[in-house]
């Protein structure tokens, strides 16, 4: 249990307006958490002051190094107009996972669930109330030691920002196109695929600009070693309903486990449409597609929820899913995850924290 100190702002911004479009990631509220780490110490002095900016010195050891980590949830304003957060004990257990892999010291599970609980409730107005909106939050840590040794940092950040953000489908659940890409690869087995860090943006942004100059919107990741098998998408993973079956690539360690991937295949699994975690390749994708099998492919992720896919380019050609539309299935998931989220559907997984 921390013992957060809270220091609220005497100048609070002006919101945005409801109507005005919020887009992603642009916009800020009064207030961040802010916990430090020195070894011996420990995480320490937990506290909520007012966003600002952060001195550092030009030597800390994230600038150069990149030992750093971040997460990606959600607040929304439920249909009782209370507020609520979506799974965050599965964010702190993944921040765990994150930490082993980047040697950064653990944040037990409960000190992350009430950092997140306690600062999204100081800046709850800030929870935007059109339908698809939401207060998104992003915790990260970095790497502070003013140092130019590699080795693991001896002090850290840990810190809570939240950004209202407009709804990601501005007219309904659109398709997406996307690319395989078959040069450059994400992550490998024994990297740190599986581990939310920005490193592994780093090493996509190459070909995201290749796949947008092309006007495909995001990229589909090969693994690492064969390039033959489907392992995720940009900030999404990825599902394939071929046959009447659920198909989604193994966690294997080049791969984020996304807690939508979790929620949609819990889902599934609860409507009685089989599932299956494992390998698929692109060759089975392109047979499906010729056969007629392939009935739908979709994205999650916590931005979009679900993203249907509706054209697919690998190497020269481009394939259209279906008739480019969206699935049957990718909208019964999207409505029933938002539905959740919002409090129209019920919460039998007991998925919906209330942080009132
Ligand atoms: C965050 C992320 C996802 C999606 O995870 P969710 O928990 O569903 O938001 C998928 N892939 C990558 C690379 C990510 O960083």
């Amino acid at each position: 249990m921390l013992n957060i100190k809270t220091f609220k702002t005497e100048s609070p911004k002006q919101k945005p307006d409801s109507n005005s479009r919020l887009g992603f990631g642009k916009i800020f509220t009064d207030h961040m958490f802010v916990m430090n780490y020195k070894d011996g110490a420990g995480w320490h002095d937990p506290r909520i002051v007012p966003f600002s900016n952060i001195s550092l010195s030009p030597a800390a050891m994230v600038f150069h190094y990149g030992q750093e980590m971040f997460e990606g949830l959600k607040a929304y304003r439920g249909d009782d107009g209370k507020h609520y957060i979506f799974r965050p004990d599965m964010n702190a257990k993944r921040t765990a996972d994150t930490n082993d892999r980047l040697v950064i010291p653990r944040i037990p599970t409960e000190d992350f669930v009430q950092a997140v609980k306690a600062v999204v409730k100081i800046d709850a107005d800030w929870i935007p109330s059109a339908p698809g909106t939401s207060l998104y939050i992003r915790p990260f840590i970095i790497a502070t030691d003013e140092f130019l040794g590699v080795a693991p940092s001896k002090t850290y950040l840990f810190v809570i920002i939240l950004s209202p953000s407009g709804a990601y489908y501005e007219s309904g659940l659109a398709p997406v196109g996307i690319w395989i890409e078959d040069e450059y690869v994400r992550a490998v087995k024994g990297g740190m695929g599986f581990a939310k860090t920005g490193g592994n943006y780093a090493a996509s942004l190459i070909a995201q600009v290749k796949a947008n100059k092309e006007g495909f919107s995001q990229v589909l990741w090969l693994d690492g070693v064969e390039r033959k098998y489907k392992e995720e998408v940009g900030a999404m993973n990825i599902f394939f309903k071929i046959d009447g079956v659920v198909v989604t690539p193994e966690l294997n360690g080049s791969i984020l486990p996304g807690i939508t991937r979790d929620s949609v295949i819990k889902l599934c699994e609860s409507w009685g449409i089989p599932v299956e975690e494992r390998k698929i390749s692109v060759d089975e994708v392109l047979e499906a597609q010729a056969s007629g099998a392939l009935e739908e492919i979709f994205g999650t992720g916590t931005a979009a929820v679900i993203s249907p896919v509706g054209k697919l380019r690998y190497k020269n050609d481009v394939m259209t899913i279906k008739d480019g539309g969206t699935g049957e299935l990718s909208h019964k998931l999207y409505d029933t995850v938002t539905g959740i989220q919002s409090g129209r559907i019920e919460d039998k997984f007991g998925w919906r924290v209330c942080i009132d």
